[in-house]
């Protein structure tokens, strides 16, 4: 059995690093355990340009970095470990992971979500060269230019709308012939001027050198195949919690997301949930870090009783 904590942060996204960041800067004897990139999600973002204190913008690798040397700055302790299993007793709780067991009173859960991609060819090497997840990160990046939402439902539909204010024009790539989006968003977008609906395609190959030139598509019902000159494609087909290792633990909503109230705390006292891996999250950095800030003042007052 390792050494145990105060708190045990899981995930070291804006999230993490900043729950990490108030627990260390606090003096709680605090254990941040990450499985892979210190950081996050927020690493793979070419530029930054809606994090507070950046006019200019940032790269998102800087941006994780800064936010981890803060935190190790206080004494903020990490390890290189997967979690994969927990039992939650009340100020004794056990955390399982590839590194061995560790122990806590109280748990900071903040291990994100991740988009769900095509899994097509070209999609990964041109994430942050025309291919993105997320309108509102990068929407502004591609005013006057024309764009592709790939996806039918509200979040395709959000982010058709949302880009329709920068982007010359947005085509909506959906695979039936028929959206899932409630009512109220589709006829705003049928309404729409620059928002164009291809119907029956999915996307076969994003194509690009160095930048993305064209996505190639293929008819669901004849295998027609066409080419869209576009110079970026929003994704948009839902994501997916980190959160497997909750389940029947605490309460999860229908998509997996942990359910926590605005102080960021679940339904066991003294486990935390904060960033993308909650119910409602905006899926920003700054929300994250928010939230990461909450849940450790929350945690605080969770150890003082
Ligand atoms: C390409 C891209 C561009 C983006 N651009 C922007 C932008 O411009 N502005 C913006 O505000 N947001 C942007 N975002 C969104 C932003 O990155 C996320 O909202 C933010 O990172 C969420 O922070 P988080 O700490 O909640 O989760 P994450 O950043 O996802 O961090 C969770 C961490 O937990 C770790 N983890 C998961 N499971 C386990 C486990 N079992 N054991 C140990 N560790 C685990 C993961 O490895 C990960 O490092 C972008 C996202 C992407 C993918």
């Amino acid at each position: 059995m390792n050494k145990s904590y105060q708190v045990i942060i899981i995930g070291g996204g804006p999230a993490g690093l900043t729950a990490g960041l108030y627990c260390a800067r606090s003096r709680l004897d605090t254990l941040l355990i990450e499985k892979g990139i210190i950081g996050g999600q927020i690493t793979n973002a070419e530029r930054v340009e809606n994090y507070p204190g950046f006019p200019k913008g940032i790269s998102g690798m800087e941006l994780g970095q800064l936010i981890y040397e803060q935190a190790i700055s206080y004494g903020l302790e990490t390890v290189l470990a997967d979690v994969t299993g927990a039992a939650l007793v009340r100020r004794r709780n056990m955390v399982s992971t590839s590194e061995g067991d560790f122990t806590s009173e109280s748990i900071i859960i903040a291990t994100g979500s991740q988009y769900r991609k095509l899994g097509v060819p070209g999609e990964d090497t041109l994430v942050g060269k025309g291919v993105s997840y997320c309108a509102t990160c990068d929407g502004p990046l591609f005013r006057d230019k024309a764009v592709a939402v790939v996806g039918g439902g509200d979040a395709a539909v959000s982010e058709a709308l949302y880009l329709s204010k920068f982007a010359s024009s947005v085509k909506v790539i959906h695979r039936r012939n028929q959206l899932r989006a409630s009512k109220v968003l589709q006829e705003r977008a049928m309404n729409e001027p620059k928002i164009e609906f291809v119907w029956d395609n999915v996307v076969t190959q994003i194509e690009g050198d160095g930048v993305l030139r064209q996505v190639s598509l293929k008819n669901t019902g004849d295998a027609r195949i066409s080419v869209l000159e576009v110079t970026g494609v929003f994704v948009a087909i839902g994501s997916e919690p980190n959160s497997a290792v909750w389940r029947g633990l605490l309460s999860l909503d229908e998509g997996g997301y942990i359910i926590t109230n605005e102080l960021m705390e679940t339904k066991v006292p003294g486990v935390f949930a904060a960033g993308d891996v909650r119910h409602n999250s905006a899926r920003q950095a700054i929300s994250a870090a928010g939230d990461g800030a909450t849940a450790s003042i929350s945690a605080q007052r969770f150890l003082s009783i």
